[in-house]
């Protein structure tokens, strides 16, 4: 088996692949397939449901706070999120943009709402650092913040909360989690509105989660097509039309795996244990291998490094492929290297790693 670190779709628990293999053509010995069956009959209800009470119960979401399931990636919630919270185009919205994805995020809102704001932009710094909130202007009146908790392709995360300062405690602030969510602890409930899709630390692609406070949801214009209002999806709890069933029932494999192995303390101790036996192997290399990111924003789930030139890089990637390292080539827009160490990936996959990392300094 290869090493994976690819940064999404990602590497899934083998367990729950070894499940889905025993069960995917006679689920649990109903006689028919999940994938060939409606999601009406009571086998996809029951994991439907117990995949919300899942999410409910490993991110101790109170009572104000709805789980939704969707299609269409956190792609979609780009522009979903603008279209249901300014039901006034002309409202201000903020952004504030760490990185590529922050900033797809922005670009796609500002399509939507006249008053959308780049309150942050990290680019002068190349996104190797993340701003201080107090020393940022934030509008009072605006609808909501916007965040992206792990920047996937540029390597940097919030190690905290994101908390705004006390004078804008009523702004609604709105995360992307979609390569850190259930890698480590959060208060979920701090959040208004909390999306991910599932390809990174949940399972497979095809699904986005989205956390929504109730109140939130009768923002929703009732002029918006069925399909991107939050008010359908919560009012049909996610079943308004065919759900991403596959995507799902893995979700909720997944989550049963989570809660088995110790619930997310346990895969938060792994997450932090692998990320630093790698920016270690990164920050004792004499400067042969350097990641950009500022010390304190470095990603544990995303670790972006370089080599000392584009030759020794392309060489280092060629020959990790043949040692079985799947998936660590950066992203086209960066280039570098990256490897993605999200919560299937185990300690011994990064020990393979970091071994040929050593052994490929020595050589070269
Ligand atoms: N946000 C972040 C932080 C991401 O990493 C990604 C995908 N890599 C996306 C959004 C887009 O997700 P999707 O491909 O599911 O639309």
């Amino acid at each position: 088996m290869l090493h994976n670190f690819s940064p999404g779709p990602a590497a899934v628990y083998k367990e729950v692949l070894h499940y889905v293999q025993n069960n995917l053509i006679n689920y649990e010995n109903t006689g028919i397939s999940l994938l060939e069956s409606s999601h009406r009959e009571k086998a996809y209800q029951e994991i439907h449901q117990k995949t919300i009470e899942q999410l409910t119960y490993l991110l101790e979401l109170d009572d104000e706070h709805a789980v939704l399931l969707l299609a269409g990636g956190a792609t979609l919630q780009f522009s979903m999120l603008p279209l249901n919270l300014l039901a006034n185009k002309e409202k201000k919205a903020e952004y504030v943009v760490t990185g590529a994805w922050g900033l797809k995020a922005c670009d796609d809102a500002k399509k939507i709402g006249k008053g959308i704001q780049t309150t942050y932009d990290g680019r002068d710094h190349s996104y190797t650092i993340l701003p201080q909130l107090e020393n940022l202007y934030f509008d009072n009146n605006s609808a909501y913040v916007h965040f992206t908790s792990n920047e996937t392709i540029h390597g940097l995360q919030w190690k905290e909360d994101i908390v705004l300062p006390a004078m804008h405690s009523k702004l609604p602030v709105v995360v992307d989690m979609s390569s850190d969510i259930l890698s480590r602890r959060i208060n979920a409930n701090s959040y208004d509105i909390i999306y991910a899709s599932t390809q990174k630390n949940m399972g497979i692609a095809g699904l986005t989660i989205v956390i929504i406070k109730k109140d939130l949801i009768n923002r929703s214009s009732a002029e918006l097509p069925s399909y991107l209002s939050y008010a359908t999806h919560f009012a049909k709890n996610s079943l308004y039309n065919t759900p991403p069933v596959s995507a799902v029932w893995i979700l909720s494999l997944v989550l049963d795996h989570i809660i088995s192995i110790g619930e997310i303390t346990t895969v938060e101790a792994l997450n932090e244990e692998k990320a630093e036996m790698l920016y270690e192997v990164i920050d004792n290399s004499n400067g042969f291998y350097h990641c950009p990111v500022h010390k304190r924003f470095r990603s544990s789930m995303n670790v972006v490094f370089t080599l000392p030139d584009k030759a020794i890089e392309e060489e280092f990637l060629a020959q990790s492929a043949r040692a079985g390292i799947y998936g660590i080539k950066g992203h086209r827009s960066v280039g570098g290297c990256r490897a993605s160490l999200y919560n299937a990936v185990s300690r011994e996959n990064v020990k393979a790693l970091i071994d040929f990392m050593r052994e490929f300094k020595k050589k070269n």
